[in-house]
């Protein structure tokens, strides 16, 4: 296994095709490019690293897996009245749905559903409170006490909120949000800000993997069919309108992020989270869908078959 992922580092290292770092928010456009990270944490305790694996990047919408665990861990199924669980096929900014929808975001990986779910969570406390609590929960996946807010990312999307604000604002006219909206998008921010290394997110993505046990420390997190849950929504919905292409290249629940990260979950066997900042057209990191790809193909580990 040591073998493949050194692999798939040194292949994906030298590809001359390596996409676009995003840049609409300007402290995730420093980032260099060149950079591929790959870490694969299996359900029977092993972990199999490369390249830049312990760099922590900004993990930005896969923190909408974490912040959706904690949401369902607070209020049950009654967050499906917040927020659905359909694929948008619309780009994950996008506005156009939530005219025809009164509102309400098709589901909790497009940005107006990850605003709805965090705006549940902060029910009943301040936002320091709620930031608080996503970031231990993350550390106490992750088991790892040092993972921490990027202030200076999430400072920046909050100078340049334009487009998640008239989400959120659009929301709020329809009713849909509870709390004053740049205090939803600070939380927001935030938790997209959170900095990991691909060994950090590898791990806290193993209870996915594993019926919702924590595998290494044995503690559960979630019950099996929560995990099996969470698996289909980002089999789904984790790459937006890119999600069938995904599926269909890959063929494992996954989520990406803007900062060029994927968290990709093989049930029963393992966690595997790849991370090259540059991306597609759709947001979703290039050469970390090749990665995954050429993961699946070498390992049979699709959730579809073994080839
Ligand atoms: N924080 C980013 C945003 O709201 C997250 C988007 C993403 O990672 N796809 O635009």
């Amino acid at each position: 296994m040591q073998d493949l992922i050194n692999d798939i580092a040194d292949t994906m290292a030298n590809a001359e095709r390596r996409g676009k770092v995003a840049d609409y928010i300007p402290e995730l456009s420093y980032v260099d490019p060149k950079q591929f990270g790959i870490s694969l944490a299996t359900v029977d305790g092993k972990v199999y690293s490369a390249g830049c694996a312990t760099t922590p990047f900004s993990i930005q919408s896969i923190s909408k897996v974490f912040t959706l665990t904690i949401a369902l861990g607070q209020m049950g199924d009654s967050l499906w009245s917040k927020v659905g669980r359909e694929p948008s096929g619309d780009p994950f900014n996008s506005i156009v749905q939530l005219e025809h929808e009164s509102g309400k975001p098709r589901n909790p990986f497009i940005n107006a559903g990850a605003i709805a779910v965090v705006d549940a969570i902060m029910m009943g406390h301040e936002p320091k409170e709620t930031l608080g609590e996503i970031l231990n929960f993350v550390r106490y996946v992750a088991d790892d006490d040092r993972i921490c807010f990027d202030h200076a990312v999430a400072a920046s999307e909050m100078a340049h909120r334009d487009r998640n604000a008239s989400l959120a604002h659009f929301m709020k006219a329809f009713g849909r949000l509870d709390h004053d909206v740049d205090k939803v998008l600070g939380t927001y921010f935030h938790q997209c800000a959170i900095a990991m290394s691909c060994e950090q997110l590898a791990h806290a993505g193993l209870f996915l993997a594993s019926d919702g046990i924590n595998k290494p420390s044995g503690i559960r997190v979630v019950a099996p069919q929560r995990a099996r849950r969470i698996n289909s929504l980002m089999m789904m919905c984790g790459h937006y309108d890119a999600s069938g292409e995904f599926a269909f290249r890959v063929g494992l629940p996954g989520k990406s992020g803007v900062g060029g990260g994927i968290l990709a979950i093989s049930p029963s066997h393992g966690s595997i989270a790849v991370w090259s900042p540059g991306l597609d057209s759709y947001g979703n990191s290039l050469l970390g869908t090749q990665a995954l790809e050429m993961f699946v193909q070498r390992t049979g580990w699709s959730v579809f078959g073994h080839y």
